[in-house]
């Protein structure tokens, strides 16, 4: 048993009064409390340091890497799969250093999610925890196949096409065989995407993806943004709005109906107003400040809002710092970024990226995302208040003390720590570049 005593304590909801201990047997939270396991055991004072969840980012492509999107190439193609997987590795390690223990896989090449998800359970590299996605699924000729009709391509890269119930069902079925958890479906176009018309998969074929995925006990997660294509994926089920730009009140009500997740991954839509190519790719600034001011609507309506966004580094030629680059510390400035928005606070937009996103992480029973008794030990211990300071999140060389990773800690800074040199860890030190 581990215990982190003299802790300021973020549940994953709140913070608590006063300072408390966290108890940890194997890779469990037994117990929190004021006095718990004071008794001897393994205690580590960590000398009124913040002791919260691991963070969770739930829109991730742990392959997107300096891809070039003006080449005309398709996502995963761009190296051969072995590279690509060493890019996967790579990402795992930028976010256990970042603080995030946790990711859900929003779309990836050659099955990397669910391959990154088999090495850390066998202990082959460190990494975080998964929820593993596929392919994107379409439909032959929709907006990521219509390009380039010549070049016929051996490895089919990030998307995978498909028509009709039966198809559409028949790769549900292989992408779950294959250790998918997410179905990710490029059900309209917008976000960043133009398209003719917004519709990239028919009804029916939806309706079978849906259906599909449920009865095995997969998620859905749909990239959607304009309204109509939105209410379609709440009536048919979808778990995850992936954008979703123009959801409104109607559409709020719904939401929170199904209990439906919300990934707004508005850091993308800033990049490309930033560098001014929002118009070319069908963007305007109003349909920006529209997702702005939604957020707080759904926050205070009970939507459950997540973090993460396409992070791939493509930006980093045409913004300085690029936000969506794989580094340290990039992850966690998204809650910087949402806590700025009039109407929402540094405390629920953690929740975003901890208790939310853990609903979406496991299966229940189990929970994580927590620090509450019964939930899986991911936690972290910061340097500092969170709340007070979220652009700390986004400082982890300063201000990320420990991380442990299913009850093991994995990364150590702490001042008690026995590790040889000052910020060394097992996990090597990441050198921003
Ligand atoms: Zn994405």
């Amino acid at each position: 048993m581990v215990v982190l005593a003299n802790a300021r304590i973020f549940d994953g909801h709140t913070m608590r009064p006063g300072m408390s201990s966290v108890v940890v047997d194997g890779n469990i939270i037994t117990a929190v409390g004021e006095t718990a396991g004071r008794d001897g055991n393994d205690v580590i004072d960590v000398g009124g340091m913040t002791v919260m969840p691991g963070l969770i980012t739930s829109h991730l492509h742990p392959d997107f890497y300096k891809f070039d999107i003006f080449s005309g190439e398709k996502p995963g193609k761009e190296l051969p799969p072995g590279v690509m997987m060493a890019i996967g590795v790579r990402t795992c390690r930028v976010l256990l250093e970042s603080g995030f223990t946790g990711y859900a896989g929003a779309g990836c090449a050659h099955d990397i999610d669910a391959q990154l998800k088999m090495a850390i359970a066998q202990d082959i590299i460190p990494g975080p925890r998964i929820r593993a996605c596929g392919h994107h699924i379409g439909t032959t000729g929709d907006m990521n196949n219509r390009s380039r009709w010549w070049k016929r391509y051996e490895t089919p890269g990030i998307d995978l096409c498909g028509d009709g119930p039966d198809a559409i069902r028949m790769m549900v079925r292989q992408e779950i065989s294959r250790g998918v958890e997410i179905i990710k479906v490029f059900a309209g176009a917008g976000h960043g995407i133009p398209n003719a018309t917004s519709r990239n998969i028919s009804r029916d074929e939806l309706s079978s993806l849906v259906r599909t995925a449920h009865e095995r006990g997969a998620k859905v997660r749909a990239h959607v943004a304009d309204k109509e294509m939105i209410l379609e994926c709440l009536d048919l089920g979808v778990d995850i709005i992936d954008h979703g730009d123009e959801i409104d009140q109607e559409c709020i009500d719904l939401m929170v109906a199904a209990g439906t997740f919300w990934v707004p991954s508005l850091v993308y839509l800033w990049s490309l107003l930033e560098i001014g190519y929002a118009a070319k790719f069908g963007v305007t600034p109003a349909l920006y400040d529209h997702v702005r001011e939604m957020l707080p609507v759904a926050q205070q309506a009970g939507v459950r809002i997540l973090l993460g966004d396409d992070y791939s580094g493509v930006f980093r030629t045409m913004i300085e710092d690029d936000p969506l680059d794989h580094q340290v510390g990039n992850y966690g400035r998204e809650f910087a970024f949402y806590s700025e928005i009039d109407g929402l606070s540094p405390a629920e937009v953690l929740t975003w990226g901890t208790s939310n996103a853990g609903q979406l992480l496991v299966d229940a029973p189990a929970t994580v995302g927590v620090i509450a008794p019964g939930a899986l030990a991911d936690l972290i211990v910061v340097d500092g208040d969170p709340l007070a300071d979220p652009t700390l999140l986004s400082r982890p060389d300063e201000a990320l003390k420990a991380v442990f990773r299913d009850g093991v800690l994995v990364i150590d800074y702490l001042p008690t720590s026995k590790a040889p040199t000052e910020r060394s860890t097992a996990l090597g030190r990441e050198v921003r570049r």
